[in-house]
């Protein structure tokens, strides 16, 4: 029944309803973590009919027991896909997916605004590989004149890390399109919640669901979602190359999808809320949160996104690392740490500058925030002291 009205039904609903059979595993509200590797057959007939029903029937653990398939069912219910396949972290559903349609002596397009260490993947890995890639610059929304014959994907992160760029993504659709390549989108900020990748022509999205997905910052896994056309070229790579993730965490991920609705309304609403003090401090030169009326991406991000993430960056007034040192050290509630996504709050210094081909960042030093469930006066307590201390810093104004 879900299965037929998904499309109209409203994230929130979805987030509680996708993946779940209530009849099924003895009428417990979640499904069970399956653990297996070996799955038993009474005959070889029913061996046989699991094989040539890969994505109905389960016949050994790499490829999924009913924990896995439920975690998968529900984000690409959510999402608006066909199907979806998981991968150990966010970075092995990325190379999972790229792998899938480029091979030696191809080609292919990635946005300059692209997540660092899939930027190292392209530069370091896939060079290996004899793929050859080409940045194209976020605003761009008609790359077209890139592409060549050997030309495999286009791929997309929307807002672009560190620096938020929000990209066209329905026009990015139509050039891939005309061009028979597929649109892979890295929807990691987005999320299922936000962003309907499908409805804007995404073809292959992909999730860190390390991040908001699983929501408690315990858990590494990568999601690929795919629509019909692309999901079976995908998902022969990727049991190729023995992609799999275990059932505990993808249980996790799954638990954490079902609260995703509730923790991002009250993130997000802090998040703005604090992104708007922050534009008023005089330490700061600008935020970057697509959110926010002024910023460049605002008009697209507002057409196309249903919500906004906790994430974005705010740029200080110094070009001195030493301040932002003196900033981020003192903080009592913002930890200093990698990832997002989780229940609590994060700080971190960026540095988008050297790595970046056709945009590289010459404004002041940029800090990027995560805002989690804490109250929000609390959180900007706690950022107005460092705002002060880096100030306060000998470097502030020299550097
Ligand atoms: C963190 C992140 C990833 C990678 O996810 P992991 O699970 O940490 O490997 C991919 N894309 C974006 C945009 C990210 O921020």
């Amino acid at each position: 029944m879900l299965e037929k009205s998904g499309e109209s039904m409203h994230a929130d609903t979805l987030a509680v309803h996708a993946g779940r059979n209530p009849t099924a595993h003895g009428g417990t509200v979640n499904v069970p973590v399956w653990r297996a590797s070996t799955i038993c057959f009474p005959d070889m007939a029913s061996l046989q009919h699991a094989r040539q029903n890969p994505d109905t029937e389960i016949s050994y653990g790499i490829y999924g027991t009913p924990t896995v398939r439920a975690l998968q069912d529900a984000v690409a219910q959510m999402e608006g896909g066909h199907r979806a396949l998981v991968a150990s972290s966010g970075l092995a559903a990325i190379s999972a997916a790229i792998l899938a349609f480029a091979s030696p002596g191809d080609h292919i397009l990635m946005v300059d605004s692209v997540y660092g260490p899939t930027r190292r993947l392209c530069d370091q890995g896939l060079s290996r590989l004899g793929i050859s890639v080409t940045y194209y610059d976020p605003l761009e929304s008609e790359p077209g004149g890139l592409i060549r014959p050997e030309t495999k994907l286009i791929y997309a992160e929307s807002p672009g890390s560190q620096t938020f760029e929000v990209q066209d993504i329905p026009a990015l659709a139509a050039v891939a399109r005309s061009a028979g390549i597929p649109l892979l989108l890295d929807n990691s900020w987005g999320t299922p919640y936000h962003f309907a990748s499908f409805r804007h022509g995404v073809d292959i999205s992909i999730h860190a669901a390390t991040k908001y997905i699983a929501g408690h910052s315990d858990v590494m896994l990568g999601l690929v979602v795919a629509n019909e056309r692309w999901y079976p070229q995908l998902r022969e790579h990727m049991v190729l190359h023995g992609m799999c993730a275990s059932p505990d965490d993808c249980y996790l991920a799954l638990r954490g999808l079902r609260t995703i609705g509730a923790r991002l309304k009250q993130q997000s609403a802090a998040a703005l809320h604090i992104a708007q003090w922050l534009q008023q401090q005089p330490q700061v030169a600008s935020v970057l949160h697509p959110a926010l009326p002024g910023f460049a991406g605002h008009a697209l991000w507002k057409r196309d996104f249903t919500g906004a993430a906790s994430l974005f960056a705010v740029e200080l007034r110094t070009q001195s690392e030493a301040a932002v040192r003196a900033m981020v050290e003192g903080m009592s509630l913002f930890a200093i740490g990698a990832s997002w996504g989780g229940f609590e709050s994060l700080v971190f210094p960026a540095y988008p500058g050297p790595e970046r081909a056709l945009r590289p960042w010459t404004g002041g030093q940029l800090v990027r925030l995560h805002i989690g469930l804490e109250e929000p006066g609390d959180l900007v307590a706690d950022l107005a002291a460092g705002l002060v201390r880096a100030q306060a810093h000998p470097d502030w104004a020299t550097v």
